[in-house]
Parts: structure tokens; sequence; C-alpha cells
């Protein structure tokens, strides 16, 4: 049995924090981790921000409910459910996936969760565990799936090694550099022929 497991954002969306920044033009809020590397201090300097501009999750899931799932995605995404089960492994949140995944069908989601007020300010995050993108597919692979991998970033690359075959998609040039051993491909017609050559099922062509 085969699982294919994707990466979401820079995948099938767009960078959540980044597009939301550009939307709002918070611009402090386009620091990632490359910027500040303790995720913690960087999630609290976030959560400080939305709230001095007066964001709580009703007025931030708005925003986020005009961004757009990149071109092609939705249509790359049903096709692979056709051929595969399909979970997408994500660092975002459900609060603020969910108007996303509204527009890609509600493929299954692990991701981690937010602390929300009844006035719906955020108070909080809960990361759903360490390493979680590894970590999941190692428990399917206990479920004795053979898993398919793809994501575009260094958060993405233990999941990738961990899977019976990983794909780098949409990934930057010194990801590439890092990781040769993982074929690195940028258009979802690449990545649907890569996902047939990796599969033990499914043949190319
Ligand atoms: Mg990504």
């Amino acid at each position: 049995m085969e699982l294919a497991c994707l990466d979401l954002e820079g995948v099938l969306i767009p960078e959540i924090w980044i597009a939301f920044a550009e939307k709002t033009g918070i611009e402090e809020l386009k620091a990632t981790t490359r910027d500040i590397p303790d995720y913690d201090v960087l999630m609290q300097q976030r959560l400080k921000l939305l709230d001095q501009h007066g964001f709580g999750l009703p007025q931030i899931q708005e925003v986020i409910g005009e961004l757009d799932p990149l071109p092609g995605a939705k249509e790359f995404l049903d096709w692979l459910r056709e051929r595969f089960q399909v979970v997408i492994l994500s660092d975002t949140f459900y609060e603020f996936a969910m108007p996303l995944m509204k527009k890609l069908g509600y493929p299954a989601l692990l991701c981690h969760k937010l602390e929300v007020s009844d006035t719906g300010q955020i108070t909080d995050y809960l990361l759903r565990q360490r390493d979680p993108k590894r970590q999941s597919v190692r428990a399917f692979q206990l479920l004795n799936y053979r898993v398919i991998a793809a994501g575009d970033s260094y958060n993405d690359t233990t999941m990738l090694k961990q899977a019976e075959a990983g794909i780098l998609f949409h990934a930057p040039e010194n990801v590439i550099a890092e990781f040769p051993q993982f074929p690195a491909v940028h258009t979802f017609d690449e990545l649907k022929q890569e996902f047939l050559k990796a599969s033990a099922v499914h043949s190319v062509g």
C-alpha cells in the first residue's frame, strides 16, 4: 500500500504568514525562521503583532479566505488522490489553513493548533509533537504503508529522508544543492511524473 505525503505551504498554497503580511501591510510579519531562528521567539512576536494590529482569529481567517491555492494545485491534488491515499503534513495551524483547505476539497491534514479566547484573540499555540512530519511518516510505515513524500523546504527534509521516496518541489537553490539525493522539480506535471516514477504500483506513461 502506498501513501503520498505532501507539504502544504509553498507546494499547494502560498506561505500564509507572507501572504497575510502582504494583504495587511504588516511588514514585520514577513519575518521567518531565517530571520529569527528560535521558532518560539518568532511565534511570540507574530502573536504580539497580531494583537497590536487588532487581529483576532475571525479577522485573520477573513484575510486568509481571500487567498487562493497556487495555480494548478487543486487539479494536481485531485489527480494525486485518484492514485494514492494522500495526507498533508504541515507546520501551519488548523485555524489558519481551514479557509484554504476548503478550496482544496478538505484533504486530510495533520498540523498544529492555536489557543483562542472567547473574544477571538490568539493566546497561544500548541505544536503537535517534535519533528512532526518525520514522525507522521514513521507512523504510516508502522501501518505498512510505503510513503512517497514531497516538500519545498528545510522543514520537509527529515520527512523526505524518512519516506521510501522523497521529492523536492518548488525548492530554493540552496535546499536543492544541500540535498542532491532528492529529485527536484518545479512544475505540477513534473511532480506527477516523479510520483509515478517513485511508485511501486503505478507506472510512468
Ligand atoms: Mg513548505
